[in-house]
């Protein structure tokens, strides 16, 4: 019967979480709403090996919400440098503000008011809530709809309006209320370390025998998503220029667009890769007199979540500066580079060329 179902479901879930000691992280068993936050920040779209660093630094140079509040923003991003998808680094920090000003420096407990802070959605004030507080409230995410789709047999595509209400019902439905917390990490570890999505370790699994997908050999086709993700491609060209007095260009990308609030060079974006052509280029988009190109880049590639971008680096020198020039740019002894917060391909091509 369902009702049973769903009660084995939990109840398995739970021993196998007592039972295991995976992703042994320095944030679980946390109960300081502000690392709780922190860590569910850094991890969405992040690599747990790979946030593990930076939430040590974080915790170690703003140990409370009001050390981060006071924070230059700068300093904030550049910490940030190299996570990517940074505009969770400036919510990070809008918020720390909020809860200084609005909330006496003290994460609230309140689900509605957590829920109600700049960058946090559902998912993440319900692992907030439930981790620190124990509130009934059930996580829902990728691993969370995986997982139940996989053992209830669900093939309602999860990025419908019907899908996303059916999981959130049935994902709320199995939590156990006076566990909300451990239950809440236990479906996000098995999530990560058992039922992967791609071979998903069902030999080892306390949930094989209720398992629809694993019974019925549909492991492979579910959860089924409707639409499929098209990717916008962007071309990206960056001059490095220098003036022959060992110095450079750059700015802050203050658009409503990628990479807001980080550092970049020159850019000149086109909708296909530029193979010539490049001083007139340059000369006529930046009002500058290019003496010499002195080197091309390999194309670096970067994906985002909904576009896919190839970036190249020219190196060129002008003769001398003169100060209408580059307008809009800031000039900066090449010296400085590592004072500044860029865009993980930017960082990683000054680091590949020895220039930070
Ligand atoms: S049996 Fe396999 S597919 Fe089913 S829940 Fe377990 S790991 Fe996932």
């Amino acid at each position: 019967m369902k009702e049973n179902k769903e009660k084995v479901f939990s109840t398995r879930l739970l021993k196998w979480n007592k039972s295991t000691n995976n992703r042994q992280m320095p944030w679980k068993g946390e109960s300081d709403p502000y690392l709780i936050w922190l860590s569910e920040i850094i991890l969405q779209q992040t690599r747990v090996e790979q946030g593990l660093n930076y939430f040590l630094a974080f915790k170690t140079k703003y140990p409370r919400i009001v050390d981060l509040a006071d924070a230059p923003e700068d300093d904030v991003m550049k910490l940030w440098q190299g996570l990517g998808y940074y505009s969770r680094a400036r919510n990070l920090h809008a918020t720390a503000k909020r809860i200084k000003d609005d909330f006496d420096g003290r994460f609230p407990s309140d689900y509605k008011d957590v829920i109600s802070l700049k960058g946090i959605g559902t998912y993440t004030a319900a692992a907030i809530t439930s981790f620190a507080y124990n509130a009934p409230y059930a996580v829902v995410d990728g691993n969370v709809i995986r997982i139940l789709s996989r053992v209830f047999g669900l093939d309602t595509p999860f990025d419908t309006t019907e899908g996303k209400k059916l999981f959130a019902q049935l994902a709320q439905q199995l939590l156990p209320e006076k566990q909300a917390g451990e239950y809440n990490q236990a479906i996000m570890d098995f999530g990560a370390t058992v039922c992967v999505p791609a071979q998903p370790k069902c030999a080892e699994c306390p949930l094989d025998n209720i398992c629809v997908a694993y019974q019925n050999n549909l492991i492979h086709l579910l959860p089924v998503r409707s639409k499929k993700l098209v990717k916008r491609e962007r071309f990206f060209t960056y001059i490095f220029i220098t003036d022959g007095t060992g110095h450079t260009f750059i700015k802050k990308r203050l658009e409503k667009d990628i990479w807001s609030n980080l550092y970049e060079f020159p850019l000149i974006e086109s909708d296909t890769s530029i193979e010539k052509g490049f001083k007139q280029r340059i000369n006529d988009q930046f009002n500058v007199k290019v003496e010499s190109i002195d080197s091309y880049s390999k194309e670096y590639h970067q994906l985002l979540t909904h576009q896919k971008l190839h970036i190249r680096f020219v190196q060129a020198q002008i003769s001398q500066f003169e100060g209408d020039k580059l307008s809009g740019y800031v000039r900066i002894p090449v010296s400085s580079l590592a004072e500044f917060a860029f865009p993980r391909t930017i960082a990683l091509y000054l680091t590949e060329n020895r220039l930070v």
